[in-house]
């Protein structure tokens, strides 16, 4: 048996419970499986593998809040520390009733290789609840943020880990948490990224993720000698990465003729009108359903895949296996040929398995969608520095950063002898840092 099939029974053995991390972490190691199998002696003597599977640090602690009408609650909070081998663990919080411990260590331990894909000094690690922000006051999000904070507080800092937003952690809750830090410690510094541009937010974060998967999107299509305008395309959610993801597209010239939520999706055969769904999702906080209400020629379909939709381009941008072997066969039916995650693992192992067998283009969250870290670290090196860059400035930096992490990738991929794999170059090119600084740092 090869060391990562020894190594993904040990994790599938030790965690019966979380389907998701063992899906991930399935996923990364059949695909480095021949960068291992030069080095396999050398990474078998200090066991990296076992190491590199297991979170440095997990803590999970009581979240007590009052709603408006005096009722307690308790919910859980979680952080895990995964790995601090390249920089201070960073990655997202989420707050979602389906958050648990196994998608935490999922989302975690993608963020090692997403991190140390972006060429920046940043570790992995994720955090975040089972609250659920929908339908609760600002002053309900505020107090529940506090009490998070009040026991998150212990274990994080500016060199230490730097959380960030995720799902149903944007701006508002950001702020709360940042508030109840500065609060708590007395200091000012740049522990959570995605802050306001009031007190130390960078500009471009919240644009970063949405924009940066379709610049590398571009990156891609360019390779292939293709172009981006004219390109027609669907975007799953509506969310902080769906909204700037469309907003991009359709800047390049792409026509997005759908766009979901949790309860269904939009069609509008013309084209998304973007600004109607900021309206609706980020200032109304309403749902999607509202834009088929106000735009006469758009559809609304509840209960129904989205990936049913005829297009060339997909972007599953909402959340963890929304993508379906079903889903992909109708896609690829339908004249689909490029997919890139805008999510983090939107799509099951059997769908990237028959998007790759098509000749479907399959770009990786891992890579796709690290511009919103890219960023982050972006607006960490501005508050040590105390300075802030122009948007301008800030957005090229993230375009450099997404054109790298392609070369990164396809060059990884060309290196084994899959040209056309880019799961499997983004899984290697990330983990190829993150091993070389494991054995220079010794058995830690
Ligand atoms: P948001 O909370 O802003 O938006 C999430 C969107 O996805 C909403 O439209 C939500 O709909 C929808 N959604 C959530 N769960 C489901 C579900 N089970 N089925 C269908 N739709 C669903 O989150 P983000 O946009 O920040 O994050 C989206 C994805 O991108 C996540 O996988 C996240 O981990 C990833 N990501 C985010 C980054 C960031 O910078 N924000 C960076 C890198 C990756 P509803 O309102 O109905 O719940």
């Amino acid at each position: 048996m090869s060391y990562t099939q020894e190594i993904y029974q040990l994790v599938a053995a030790k965690n019966p419970h979380e389907p998701e991390f063992c899906q991930a972490v399935k996923e990364v190691l059949d695909s480095i499986e021949p960068a291992i199998a030069a080095k396999e002696q050398k990474y078998r003597e200090v066991a990296l593998l076992e190491r590199l599977v297991e979170p440095e640090r997990t803590v999970s602690f009581r979240v007590p809040w009052v709603d408006d009408n005096n009722v307690v609650h308790v919910n859980k909070g979680y952080r895990v520390q995964f790995s601090s081998v390249i920089g201070p663990f960073k990655g997202g919080l989420r707050f979602h009733p389906s958050v648990n411990q196994s998608i935490l260590k999922f989302l975690g331990f993608e963020q090692i290789f997403k991190n140390s894909l972006t060429g920046q000094p940043i570790g992995g690690g994720k955090g975040g609840s089972d609250f659920d922000p929908k339908g609760k006051s600002d002053r309900e999000v505020m107090t529940f943020c506090q009490s998070f904070m009040t026991e998150l507080f212990k274990y994080i800092g500016a060199d230490r880990d730097v959380p960030a937003g995720d799902i149903g952690v944007g701006g508002r809750e950001i702020g709360y948490l940042y508030g109840q830090y500065k609060r708590l410690t007395g200091q000012y510094e740049g522990v959570l990224t995605g802050k306001g541009l009031t007190f130390g937010g960078s500009l471009v974060r919240m644009e970063a993720t949405g924009f940066g998967l379709i610049y590398m999107l571009e990156e891609l299509m360019n390779h292939r000698g293709e172009q981006l305008a004219g390109k027609c395309a669907v975007v799953s959610g509506s969310g902080n990465v769906a909204i700037y993801a469309a907003a991009k597209a359709e800047a390049k010239g792409m026509k997005v003729i759908a766009m979901s939520d949790s309860n269904g999706y939009v069609y509008d055969p013309q084209g998304i009108d973007i600004n109607v769904i900021k309206e609706i999702k980020e200032v109304r906080r309403g749902r999607i359903k509202e834009y088929a209400a106000q735009i006469d020629r758009a559809e609304y379909v509840e209960g129904k895949s989205i990936w049913n939709l005829p297009c060339e381009i997909a972007l599953p941008c909402a959340t963890q296996n929304e993508l379906t072997l079903s889903d992909m066969q109708a896609l690829y039916t339908n004249g689909c040929r490029v997919v890139a995650e805008g999510a983090n693992m939107p799509t099951t192992r059997e769908a990237t398995d028959y998007a790759i067998s098509k000749g479907i283009v399959f770009m990786p969250g891992k890579a796709a969608n690290a511009g919103g870290v890219a960023t982050s670290a972006l607006e960490m090196a501005q508050n040590s520095m105390r300075f802030n860059w122009t948007f301008k400035e800030v957005d090229e930096r993230l375009q450099q950063i997404m054109a790298s992490i392609y070369q990164k990738t396809a060059d990884a991929a060309m290196r084994y002898g899959s040209p056309d794999n880019y799961v499997l170059g983004a899984n290697i090119a990330g983990f190829e840092k993150i091993a070389e600084a494991m054995l220079a740092q010794g058995i830690c």
